[in-house]
């Protein structure tokens, strides 16, 4: 069967035509703002009804359309825009095509007023859907710009009309178009309005910056890195998230080229590339980029809604894309590091892991018994002892520290690995953390015996099988004089003539294993005890003595839980930045001088 061939008519061209350029509302408002911005308009005023299924409006200040054009500007094929075909080859407007006002008269009602400098008013057109009779203009009060109404959108048009979705839908489309064209438009004003209601105002900006942080927000305009970068012709600046604060939805990536927004791979596949490296699989970046180019080098005549360009030299511009991106990633240093260092102490309280009573006793029930899987009552071993025992005595104690005392460190991050059994390694957001695990418990025991015997509460435990020393004359007569105060310690003793120590009962922190280190420790220390006005220092002496021969010794083999423990607990101990003996408990290599120790130019 072959049918014999004709013209169509100019209606079933124009509708044809109409369904490629035309597919939703969010696609006539498109074409309508981008009309507004070549007639260099300085306030555009966007009106929605019903997601734009109902009306759409779109008021302009720019230089209108003479009475004599306005009949023209519906027709196909005519522009103002370009003359000959190489026009296109330096196109700087976002219309060329000469389509748009002809497809959106197409599929609608089309009441257009416009207004030039040297009229004294405006004049007012109004087009039937698909109708293309001329249409005379009549005068109308109208300030100097256009003002274009469409009403009965697709109602000639019903399988495209089916294929509309709820009004909210198609006005989240719009919205998001309107962000898309603006965000390259920060010197001019624009008002989006839906059903009424003003829904999004955006003031004219000195700078892109101020009008991409008034679209996004501020959290993304602190925390965004600026980019540039300039090779023969190509100039890209940009705005991208900080490989720490990438999404896992897909999120926002815009990209202009020439200030047409436009969808592109090579953009894509660039932004893909460069994060590969610093984020973790399947999060998004934010990502603006703004691409100025020769217009000789890239075809804008690819698309029919021009969404998309073609390069003349792909590779080249891929190439160039990804090195701005991968550049500005290596060279970003998160602003937040500089709330790690110790002396803001405002910024450590957010950042510090356990901030409530409540939260802080859960993760000590968790720890004991991840950590050593014994029953309440039931006796620990030596080795589980050692972390159990501040951590069963410690919630009290370490909430009133929590809340009486700010921490004197940066967050000690996370416990990674623990090194030759010694130092635990962690990680922080400023850097890799060193902790001397014995120090650092050390302390802890230190400062947590110190309150208790301050309070009078060192607690004493009886021993099964009483303990007994031999020791010298110069520790029996030490013992003797100072018999009180080691009592006071939680220690309970008999002191025969025969120089021998008989420990009966110990203080609860103990562990039983370390007895035979500490008492002949303890008794050295009694010994050189110089006069009885150094009390306080002498007791203090005594418990750090207990608290050194009680702390994990190295060769110890501690658990991820354990570490992270023994980390908080640091975190809520006061002068926990150096054992007893004065040693510091941890080192921080920040990311610059690991950076630097590695050539890495961050
Ligand atoms: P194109 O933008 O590709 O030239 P359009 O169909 O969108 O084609 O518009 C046709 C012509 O109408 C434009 O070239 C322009 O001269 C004129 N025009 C359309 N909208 C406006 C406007 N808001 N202000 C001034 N002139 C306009
Ligand atoms: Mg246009």
């Amino acid at each position: 069967m072959r049918y014999p061939i004709k013209t169509l008519t100019s209606y079933v061209a124009n509708q044809i035509a109409a369904g490629e350029v035309i597919e939703r509302p969010a696609s006539i408002v498109n074409e309508l703002i981008a009309n507004s911005l070549d007639a260099q308009a300085t306030q555009i005023n966007i009106y929605i009804e019903a997601g734009g299924i109902e009306g759409i409006k779109i008021q302009d200040n720019g230089i209108g359309i003479l009475k004599e054009e306005l009949d023209l500007a519906l027709r196909r094929h005519t522009t103002s825009k370009i003359w000959n075909i190489e026009d296109i080859e330096n196109i700087r407007t976002l219309g060329f095509r000469g389509e748009a006002l002809a497809s959106i008269s197409a599929a609608s009602r089309v009441l257009m007023c416009s207004r030039t400098e040297q009229d004294d008013h405006g004049w007012q057109i109004i087009s039937e859907p698909g109708k293309s009779n001329h249409i005379e203009p009549k005068p109308v009060a109208h300030p100097i710009g256009t003002t274009i109404e469409i009403s009965e959108l697709f109602h000639n048009m019903p399988a495209r009309r089916r294929f509309l979705r709820q009004a909210n839908t198609e006005f989240a489309y719009i919205h998001t178009l309107v962000k898309c064209l603006i965000l390259n438009y920060h010197t001019i004003a624009f008002q989006l309005h839906h059903n009424g209601d003003l829904k999004s105002q955006y003031l004219p900006e000195k700078t892109r910056s101020q009008r991409i942080i008034s679209i996004f927000g501020k959290q993304f305009g602190n925390t965004a890195i600026a980019l540039e970068r300039i090779h023969h012709d190509l100039h890209i600046t940009g705005w991208i998230s900080p490989p720490n604060i990438v999404q896992t939805k897909t999120s926002v990536q815009y990209f202009y080229v020439n200030g047409r927004f436009i969808k592109d791979k090579i953009f894509n596949q660039a932004i893909k590339h460069a994060y590969k490296d610093v984020s973790y699989q399947n999060r998004q970046p934010t990502v603006i980029l703004l691409l100025e180019i020769d217009p000789a080098h890239v075809d804008v005549n690819v698309h029919p809604t021009k969404a998309e360009v073609r390069f003349h030299r792909p590779g080249a511009i891929y190439n160039f894309i990804y090195k701005a991106l991968e550049e500005a990633l290596a060279h970003h240093r998160a602003p937040s590091m500089k709330a790690l260092l110790p002396q803001d102490i405002p910024q450590q309280r957010q950042l510090f892991p356990v901030q409530d009573n409540q939260s802080l006793e859960v993760e000590s029930i968790h720890v004991i018994q991840s950590g050593h899987n014994t029953a309440p009552g039931e006796p620990t071993s030596s080795t589980g002892q050692m972390l159990s025992q501040p951590i069963e005595n410690t919630p009290t104690e370490v909430n009133q520290l929590t809340l009486e005392h700010m921490p004197k460190l940066p967050t000690l991050g996370y416990a990674l690995a623990q090194l030759h059994q010694t130092y635990i390694l962690t990680e922080s957001q400023a850097g890799l953390i060193i902790i001397d695990a014995h120090a650092a418990h050390e302390r802890i025991l230190y400062e947590q015996l110190k309150i208790e015997y301050q309070k009078n509460q060192l607690q004493t435990q009886a021993l099964l099988v009483p303990v007994t020393f031999s020791i010298t004359a110069e520790e029996h007569e030490a013992v003797k004089t100072q018999g009180q105060l080691i009592q006071s310690l939680g220690f309970q003793y008999d002191l025969s003539i025969s120089e021998t120590l008989t420990i009966h009962a110990v203080p609860h922190l103990l562990n039983f294993n370390a007895l035979t280190e500490l008492i002949p420790a303890l008794l050295n220390d009694l010994t050189i005890q110089e006069n009885s006005h150094q009390v306080e220092a002498h007791i203090n002496r005594l418990l750090g003595t207990v608290a050194c021969r009680q702390a994990i010794h190295a060769n110890r083999k501690l658990s991820v839980c354990e570490m992270n423990h023994l980390l908080r607990l640091m975190e809520n101990t006061e002068r926990s930045n150096h054992c007893n003996h004065g040693r510091p408990t941890w080192h921080l290599i920040t990311m610059e001088k690991l950076d630097k120790l590695f050539c890495r130019g961050r």
